[in-house]
């Protein structure tokens, strides 16, 4: 089993994402409201943790859609 490496820089919450990213900018397009480049540029952050139904369905097609699977939400991670 992979070890998940939370990146320092996602917003404290449920929603993060780990040192797998690739940088490919899909969740930044698919959720913005919520995913952003780290600032160095190299990786994606959760930077505002989704919080209503609808947020939290946006944030899980970015989950799914990440091909690097580099998006996680601890509450499934249990
Ligand atoms: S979709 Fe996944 S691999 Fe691509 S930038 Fe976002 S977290 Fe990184």
């Amino acid at each position: 089993m992979n070890t998940l490496n939370r990146l320092a820089e996602n917003a404290a919450g449920t929603w993060f994402t780990t040192d797998d990213c690739i940088g490919c900018h899909l969740c930044g397009e698919t959720a913005p409201e919520f995913f952003r480049p780290s600032d160095d540029g190299v990786f994606h952050i959760v930077f505002r943790q989704p919080q209503s139904p609808e947020e939290i369905d946006l944030a899980g097609v970015a989950m799914r859609d990440c091909p690097a699977e580099a998006i996680h939400c601890a509450v499934d991670e249990t």
